[in-house]
């Protein structure tokens, strides 16, 4: 089997991914900042039908979002670390957690939204491409 391996903080639920992730995205919404505990999150957008739990199970938490559609987390439910989630907007894709490859070599990401209201200071929002748009 190929594709990249996304892992929870205590291993157990592992996450393959298959082929190159469609988009790469960072988010400095105040959800993101709740959800990882960090300034924001990194998500590398893949189509559903390419991500598969490898080992373990997940628990799911699911809830409205700024953009007025709900969203399911998808978490291990040993260390409750967030793997993935899967968007109603864009119910062709899920996002998945960059931090969970572990991997220095992943693409960066190309494009940053609620860069408006991103911690100030936060360095890279000066870097990308303004837009609120995920397709
Ligand atoms: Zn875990
Ligand atoms: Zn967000």
């Amino acid at each position: 089997m190929s594709g990249r391996v996304a892992t929870c903080h205590c291993g157990l639920l592992q996450l393959r991914c298959s082929g190159d992730p469609v988009k790469i995205s960072m988010c400095h919404c105040r959800d993101c900042q709740r959800r990882t505990g960090s300034l924001f999150s990194v998500a590398a957008f893949f189509p559903r039908e390419a991500v598969a739990v490898a080992a373990g199970s997940a628990q799911s938490f699911r809830r409205p979002s700024a953009s007025g559609h709900d969203v399911t987390f998808h978490f291990c439910a040993d260390c409750g670390s967030n793997l993935w989630w899967e968007p109603d907007r864009m119910p062709h894709l899920s996002g998945v957690a960059v931090g969970a490859f572990a991997d220095p070599n992943f693409p960066m990401p190309e494009q940053a939204v609620w860069c408006e209201i991103a911690m100030r200071g936060s360095t890279c929002r000066q870097r990308l491409r303004r837009t609120h748009a995920i397709r």
